[in-house]
């Protein structure tokens, strides 16, 4: 995945145009787009097993940005330095239609595959990714309608409720509902506080 060209379209359909952008951002720099997450070989991943509900192995978390990740188009509070750790642990991707034109630059400095979405599809595009990323080596944080497939998908689904709040579909997808996305990143670094909510 560390070879995505600047920007690329998936594969889709011929009959539709592809309009879906992925940009590659570095850590600490200007997020430049041929800027690399980390060296090769790297071997990231974080490791848990959940009685009663399973082994994860986890590589990827992919992330809404609009109400996840972001408020009105900005970074929410702790979530860069919370982003920044994780990037050592995961690799980071965000996938947003970025309805406030910002993602870009609010993450620049952070080590993440941003995908900016066309406005229709967004939930099938959202679950693409996962698709092509593995759903049993990736979590998902998210808290829109579009973002219930992608939930689905994954090996863990984590839903956020923030101020924008979290639509039903969305919450009924996730394996787990956090109050905020700092809480939520926090769980993937505090694994043992996922294993006490999913077991059994
Ligand atoms: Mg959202």
């Amino acid at each position: 995945m560390r070879n995505h060209p600047t920007a690329v379209g998936f594969a889709q359909p011929p009959s539709q145009p592809c309009a879906t952008i992925v940009l590659r951002l570095a850590a600490g720099g200007a997020g430049g787009p041929d800027g690399r997450t980390g060296g090769r070989g790297e071997n990231r991943v974080i490791e848990l097993s959940v009685p009663d509900f399973g082994s994860l192995a986890l590589e990827h978390l992919v992330l809404d940005f609009n109400g996840t990740l972001a408020e009105d188009g900005a970074l929410l509070p702790g979530v860069r330095e919370a982003l920044g750790a994780l990037s050592q642990r995961l690799q980071l991707h965000v996938v947003t239609g970025d309805t406030f034109g910002r993602a870009r630059q609010e993450l620049a400095g952070i080590a993440c595959e941003l995908v900016i979405l066309e406005a229709a599809g967004q939930a099938e595009a959202k679950a693409r990714t996962v698709d092509r990323l593995g759903p049993r080596r990736t979590a998902c944080i998210g808290n829109g309608r579009n973002d219930r497939l992608m939930l689905a998908s994954a090996a863990l689904g984590v839903a956020v409720l923030q101020k924008e709040g979290a639509s039903a579909e969305c919450l009924a997808a996730a394996d787990v509902v956090c109050r905020t996305i700092v809480e939520a990143l926090e769980l993937l670094v505090e694994p043992l506080r996922l294993v006490a909510t999913l077991r059994g």
